[in-house]
């Protein structure tokens, strides 16, 4: 209970302030992109430190835009969403990533599954996750939904590299990363996401075994 009150008054801070910045930041990231491309363009030979530079742009502008999913709740629109179709569309996009990370992607599609919520908060929530299992190095990662008891669940399998018992605890906490290029926002950026639809998250992993990810959503049964 005291870890998610800390992990809550964090996220406050991120939300007012690095929020504010972050969206300050798009501006001058955007005009310097355009500059670095142009100096791209017009020299002879290819410069690696162009290509340098517009990967470290992209990644600050990555870090901008999860501060801003943070910041910005009152964006969500709700409506009725296909959760099937939004994860058949996530996992189509992150295919060719899983491949080239060694990982084999499998979702066994059932029927539509509906939920009140917003299509693309829920698609950046399984974006997230699946990515996270791509890069524990799975070597096999099983997605699987059912709908059970009035609720709508999604389990996300990996067999990567695990994770601790003081590793679970810390998950979104803002700027928890492991990884030399993450960000550490991808989690408490879900974890906002699962909590603006009412959901719960949860993690069963074991360290050189794997993890998996359990998500669950109130079921959306009438169909307006
Ligand atoms: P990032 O991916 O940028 O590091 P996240 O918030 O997405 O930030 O994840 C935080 C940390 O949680 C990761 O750095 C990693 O150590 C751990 N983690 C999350 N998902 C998994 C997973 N499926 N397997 C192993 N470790 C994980
Ligand atoms: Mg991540």
């Amino acid at each position: 209970a005291e870890e998610k009150l800390r992990t809550t008054e964090k996220l406050a801070v991120v939300g007012e302030l690095a929020a504010g910045i972050a969206h300050e930041i798009r501006n001058p990231l955007t005009s310097l992109r355009g500059f670095v491309q142009l100096f791209q363009t017009e020299s002879k030979e290819e410069n690696p430190i162009h290509r340098i530079m517009l990967e470290e742009l992209e990644r600050i502008n990555m870090i901008a835009s999860e501060l801003l999913v943070l910041s910005r709740p009152h964006d969500v629109i709700f409506s009725k969403t296909n959760v099937t179709n939004v994860l058949s569309d996530v996992i189509h996009l992150l295919s060719a990533e899983a491949k080239a990370n060694g990982s084999s992607l499998s979702f066994k599609k059932p029927y539509p599954l509906y939920l009140y919520g917003d299509k693309n908060q829920l698609k950046q929530l399984f974006i997230n996750v699946i990515k996270n299992a791509i890069e524990a190095s799975a070597s096999a990662i099983i997605v699987t939904m059912q709908a059970r008891d009035g609720s709508l669940t999604v389990k996300i399998k990996d067999d990567g590299y695990g994770m601790s018992e003081e590793r679970i605890e810390r998950l979104g906490e803002p700027f928890f990363s492991q990884k030399e290029k993450g960000t550490g926002l991808g989690l408490t950026v879900s974890h906002k996401i699962v909590e603006q639809h009412e959901g719960t998250i949860f993690y069963d992993s074991t360290v050189g075994e794997g993890t998996t990810v359990h998500l669950a959503f109130p079921l959306l049964k009438e169909v307006p």
